[in-house]
């Protein structure tokens, strides 16, 4: 079968199981039952997307998403654990425990002739609202975001299907947009910041095309909701490959869609602090992902918008603000910014803005001011934050060492510890009288 894309002639492809590296034994349990519980009821049944792009390149899956010809109400007639989830999509959410398996319906690209039941609603500027006409799994691969990504992995005999040359793609290194990269980032602009993170995470090179038109049409990032920029963020940030993401997403001019106010710090060239800071913090994210050890927006964002947030502070201090004023001032004015970009639920800025309180505080440590923070909920985030300040040259090392040395030593030397830094008060009692002057 031929297809153009972008004037090019597009042969599908079946490729057999003797001629790709794709095998049972790397695809999750709970994924396997699902496509054959799928197959078993005689509907067509798809692993596709991520799990089998990165399975191709030899790569261990985050996820493994699943395509049917099943309706999203008859994939909820088959299994009990399932959930109908998203409007602009209507997917199910097959649940195991942690894990959750997304089965998606065929669907129709956009413009079809088959929108009679109004399935699609597009906005004035190209934006897709709305995506529920359900297709089939040729016309589901047109309508997917990247070539790589639109390969289906097929139970009934383990071969892989090709559509959009995205086999061809994936030996040649490189992330091409499916179709005009201009209409399909109008469609949804947030396939612009997709193609920086899968070209951060597998090193492959965004098609020529493509990459002139993030340039161009980067701006359209401020219409998306902040709810949905958040959770793009999270993956960007939180995906293992956040350092170079970020270096990307500030070579393709994106970076500041998502953090306006840090963008500014970082684009004043004399001051090579913030980005050291953010640098770090974001290599440490990477290395604690590496090894399994937990990360939380929280922290993230702590580090991401400390630049501006210290700005302020020091400005609304020269105000005349005391310093704690001026730093709790500082940090709701940039949250309230930055809720204007992607949003921040309470549940991580709450934390955040602990992070930031506690790093004046750490510096004054003596009396009982050290055990009480160091009993605080979130001395260990503080700590660290402090750490990665000291790395980037930008708070005390002396105090981040006294810190490091305090939850080392026994109850004993910390009070010693405490003792040193607590100022001597002046003997009270002996002091000489003055004289009185009588006149
Ligand atoms: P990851 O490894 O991060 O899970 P992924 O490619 O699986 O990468 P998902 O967000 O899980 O990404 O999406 C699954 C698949 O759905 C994608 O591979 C792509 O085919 C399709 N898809 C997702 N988002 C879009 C989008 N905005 N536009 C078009 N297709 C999309
Ligand atoms: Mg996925």
């Amino acid at each position: 079968m031929e297809s153009k894309h972008r004037g090019h002639k597009i042969n599908s492809r079946i490729i057999s199981r003797s001629d790709h590296p794709i095998s049972r034994s790397n695809i999750s349990e709970n994924a396997l039952k699902v496509l054959y519980r799928l197959k078993n009821a005689e509907y067509q049944a798809f692993l596709v997307g991520g799990g089998v792009r990165d399975m191709l390149l030899g790569r261990e899956p985050k996820d493994f998403d699943i395509a049917t010809d099943a309706s999203p109400d008859e994939v909820r007639n088959l299994f009990r654990n399932c959930r109908l989830v998203g409007r602009r999509f209507r997917l199910a959410h097959i649940l195991f425990g942690r894990e959750i398996i997304e089965v998606a319906t065929f669907r129709a690209q956009a413009g079809d002739e088959s929108d009679q039941d109004g399935g699609i609603e597009v906005e004035e500027n190209g934006r897709i609202l709305r995506d529920n006409v359900y297709g089939t799994l040729e016309e589901d691969a047109w309508r997917r975001d990247f070539t790589i990504n639109a390969l289906y992995y097929n139970i009934e005999d383990f071969s892989v299907v090709d559509h959009t040359g995205g086999m061809a793609d994936i030996e040649a290194g490189l992330l091409r947009v499916i179709g005009e990269p201009e209409q399909r980032f109008r469609e949804d602009p947030v396939r612009m910041l997709r193609a920086v993170r899968f070209a951060a995470k597998i090193g492959f090179r965004i098609d020529p095309e493509s990459e002139a038109k993030i340039y161009e049409l980067g701006h359209l990032l401020k219409d998306i909701p902040a709810a949905r920029l958040f959770d793009e963020v999270l993956k960007l940030f939180l995906g293992g490959y956040a350092l170079q993401t970020f270096e990307l997403l500030r070579h393709y001019n994106l970076f500041e869609h998502l953090f306006p106010l840090t963008e500014e710090e970082l684009a004043r060239e004399e001051n090579h602090f913030p980005h050291i800071l953010v640098a770090r913090a974001l290599e440490n994210t990477d290395a604690r992902i590496e090894q399994g050890k937990p990360v939380t927006p929280a922290f993230l964002y702590a580090a991401l918008l400390w630049e501006p947030v210290r700005q302020q502070w020091l400005q609304l201090q020269a105000e005349g603000l005391s310093s704690q004023q001026a730093l709790s001032q500082a940090s709701q004015s940039v949250i309230a910014q930055q809720l204007e970009a992607t949003s921040l639920p309470r549940r991580f800025s709450t934390p955040m803005q602990d992070i930031w309180f506690m790093q004046p505080r750490l510096e004054k440590r003596s009396g009982k001011r050290a055990w009480r923070l160091f009993e605080h909920a979130r001395f260990r985030a503080a700590y660290d934050f402090l750490l990665l300040c000291a790395e980037a040259g930008e708070a005390d090392n002396d105090v981040a060492e006294w810190w490091t040395v305090f939850q080392e030593v026994d109850d004993d030397e910390r009070k010693a510890m405490v003792r040193k830094l607590t100022p001597k008060r002046p003997r009270r009692g002996r002091r000489p009288h003055k004289k009185k002057t009588s006149d």
